[in-house]
């Protein structure tokens, strides 16, 4: 499975700033199908590719959301929380979206200033605009896994199974794409079962 060299990319060709242009790819919160989140004319746009659903949003305000390792199923999960009266409470019950097991998280408020820093809202695996849970999303070891489109999805499974990975030779000390990911996903024992995990992603 494991290639032998690839050139990586220039950090930030995958961002979801990038990934806006094209569609960010993700989870559609009424029918579980594939939906994209798109930015046009000051406007973000989910439309789900699926049941056709719609949703707009322009850029204010704040997130709220509870998020946590499902104890019964093991897998990762968010769920916003749009009643405005249950975003006052420190913490909720809700139900798992993928189990239904009930478990307390603490709800999170996010504000549009951090959305485009990217990393630590997209560690959650969710599109930093509606909330919702990304398409290519998965778990290792506990950690969520994501990609933000099939493109990205491509360069994680081609940067990770490479054996030698190189900086893009006209600037060599330019900070690549491998720099946003976590070290766990560049720690060499990792990274054919993580290149197994992205390829199964690859066949939604
Ligand atoms: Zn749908
Ligand atoms: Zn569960």
């Amino acid at each position: 499975m494991l290639k032998n060299r690839m050139v990586d990319q220039p950090y930030g060709t995958y961002s979801v700033y990038s990934a806006l242009k094209t569609g960010l790819c993700v989870t559609c919160p009424y029918c579980g199908g594939m939906g994209l989140v798109t930015y046009r004319e000051g406007q973000h746009r989910f439309q789900c590719a699926a049941c056709g659903r719609a949703r707009a949003k322009l850029l204010s305000g704040y997130r709220f959301r509870v998020q946590n390792l499902c104890q019964s199923c093991g897998r990762y999960y968010n769920v916003p929380i749009q009643d405005p009266r249950r975003q006052t409470f420190p913490v909720l019950r809700v139900p798992c979206p993928y189990c239904g097991f009930v478990m307390p998280g603490r709800v999170e408020k996010t504000g549009q200033a951090v959305w485009y820093g990217g990393d630590g809202v997209l560690r959650r695996g969710q599109d930093p605009i509606f909330g919702f849970d990304l398409w290519f999303l998965t778990s290792f070891d506990g950690k969520p896994v994501w990609a933000l489109n099939r493109e990205h999805l491509a360069y994680l499974i081609g940067y990770l199974s490479a054996r030698l990975r190189e900086k893009p030779p006209d600037n060599p000390g330019l900070r690549t794409q491998a720099d946003m990911l976590p070290a766990f996903m560049k720690t060499a024992k990792n990274r054919e079962r993580l290149v197994r995990r992205l390829t199964e992603l690859q066949k939604k």
